[in-house]
């Protein structure tokens, strides 16, 4: 891959959730577009972020910096220090520059489709169509704003999610396949338009197959039925996006990499840990009075002055203490915040799971873990059952195990395992290498696209990207 010779475009494919298991594995024989990729470029395991969520994950991989940095610690951030005020993070969050800002900025012609954090549309030098979490009724969702008013005409209202929590399994396929096809004659058509330096499409379908699905199609969950009608959805729905791919490929010349990524991976969930009713049960957080089974902590009865600790629930459990002088009614001194949360680590370690045997629980601390940290972190992240058991915020259950999430239903959490793969069609390679972390994306596509890296950026160019070097004797 020589980055001198000519002007290298990139096509870049965000396929959400999309685990190495079924796009490398299961499903890569009904994908023959994805088989040509893999056959013919550089592929592997894409390590996640902590914690593998969405936001921050794509932030993650297209600004190369992690989570702390960019201050996107999961979907909601609670409100400085308040407890029950949140925000979500969005695209005027980013405290530094997008790929796609980046190459913009250098007079490179971009387009993105849906790429989160996307919502407000970003300015670019080109089209910037918001991503899934543009909220109901947002008054501009594409930049310019012009755009939003042409492709609804032609291809009706944008479908930027859908309801997979709440709507009945045959519909939400059908809603999922037509979500999918929209997003992608939508791509097709704008990048016939000109010829893009940087194109990108974001696909939310995958995650959302995963998360409504899962227990139908994958005989590892715990209610997987053998005979179920959606048995083959994943080989049905995955066929459906490599034929997608295809016709966008078959849009590219030879001076555009592809570059196909997901930002974390799929498996199945066990049920979620009920992080507030056990810090109840430990003393850690006060309710004035028992609460029906499943009210959420901002509508309990909180004691706060005899509050130490508090959750939010969620693919982990965020953690925060009751500070004085930091919370509005907290209740430990600083000085006691040690004693405290080294008793917490001795807890939450000793948490056994549904069978007796000890849960698993992981901690990490975000000052630990990041290389700065900005925004409104929670003090502690917990994954229970390594991220097999999601994190019920609600009181009043009858048990701290729940089998289904309290937050509507769900088959998957999220796995660390995403996948990249590079294909340069002058390039013949097929390798696989070894996992390789998701801040390493960016800097290893500007070098491909042969563009300076700017010093901010905290991943590195993956090394073996390239092909092995053939010296003749
Ligand atoms: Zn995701």
């Amino acid at each position: 891959m020589s980055t001198g010779s000519g002007h290298r475009r990139l096509l870049a494919i965000g396929l959400d959730s999309a685990p190495p298991e079924f796009l490398f594995g299961r499903c890569l024989p009904e994908m023959p577009n994805m088989r040509r990729l893999v056959e013919g470029g550089v592929r592997g395991v894409l390590r996640t972020t902590d914690p593998p969520i969405s936001i921050p994950a794509w932030a993650v991989m297209f600004t190369g910096v992690d989570p702390g940095t960019l201050g996107f610690y999961g979907f909601r951030h609670r409100l400085h220090h308040s407890y029950n005020q949140n925000y979500a993070p969005s695209s005027t969050l980013l405290p530094v520059p997008s790929l796609w800002k980046i190459l913009s900025d250098r007079g490179r012609r971009v387009c993105v489709v849906g790429m989160p954090p996307g919502y407000p549309p970003p300015p670019v030098n080109g089209y910037y169509i918001s991503d899934f979490l543009t909220p109901g009724g947002a008054p501009e969702t594409t930049y310019p704003p012009a755009l939003a008013k042409e492709l609804e005409a032609r291809y009706g209202p944008y479908r930027f999610d859908v309801t997979f929590r709440a709507t009945e399994r045959h519909q939400l396929y059908r809603d999922i396949v037509a979500m999918t096809q929209q997003h992608f004659a939508i791509a097709e058509e704008l990048y016939t338009r000109e010829r893009w330096d940087v194109f990108a499409i974001h696909e939310v379908g995958t995650d959302r197959l995963h998360h409504a699905f899962t227990k139908y199609f994958d005989p590892t969950h715990q209610d997987y039925q053998h005979g179920n009608p959606f048995e083959h959805v994943v080989e049905d729905y995955y066929r459906i996006v490599d034929q997608s791919i295809g016709r966008l490929l078959s849009l590219i010349d030879d001076d555009t990499i592809v570059f196909v990524g997901s930002d974390h991976g799929s498996m199945p969930m066990s049920g979620c840990f009920c992080i507030n009713q056990w810090l109840v049960e430990k003393g850690y957080l006060s309710i004035r009075h028992p609460v029906p089974a499943g009210t959420p902590l901002e509508k309990a009865p909180v004691d706060w002055s005899r509050t130490s600790v508090w959750g939010a629930g969620g693919y982990y459990a965020r953690l925060f203490f009751n500070i004085r002088g930091r919370e509005p009614e907290g209740s430990l001194e600083p000085a006691q915040v040690p004693e405290v949360r080294a008793r917490l680590l001795r807890d939450l370690a000793a948490i056994p799971g549904r069978d007796g045997q000890p849960l698993s629980v992981e901690v990490l601390d975000p000052h630990q873990v990041y290389q700065q940290v900005r925004g409104d972190p929670p003090d502690l992240m917990a994954y229970f059952g390594h991220l097999r058991w999601r994190s019920a915020g609600s009181l009043g259950h009858p048990t701290l195990y729940l089998r289904e999430n309290d937050t509507g239903p769900d088959d998957a959490v999220h796995s660390f395992e995403g996948i990249f793969l590079v294909y340069d069609p002058k390039v013949k390679d097929g390798r696989e290498i070894a996992a390789q972390p998701i801040v390493d994306v960016t800097p290893t596509l500007l070098e491909l696209l042969g563009e300076p890296i700017p010093g901010h950026i905290q991943g590195r160019v993956m090394p073996g990207i390239r092909p092995v070097a053939r010296t003749s004797s």
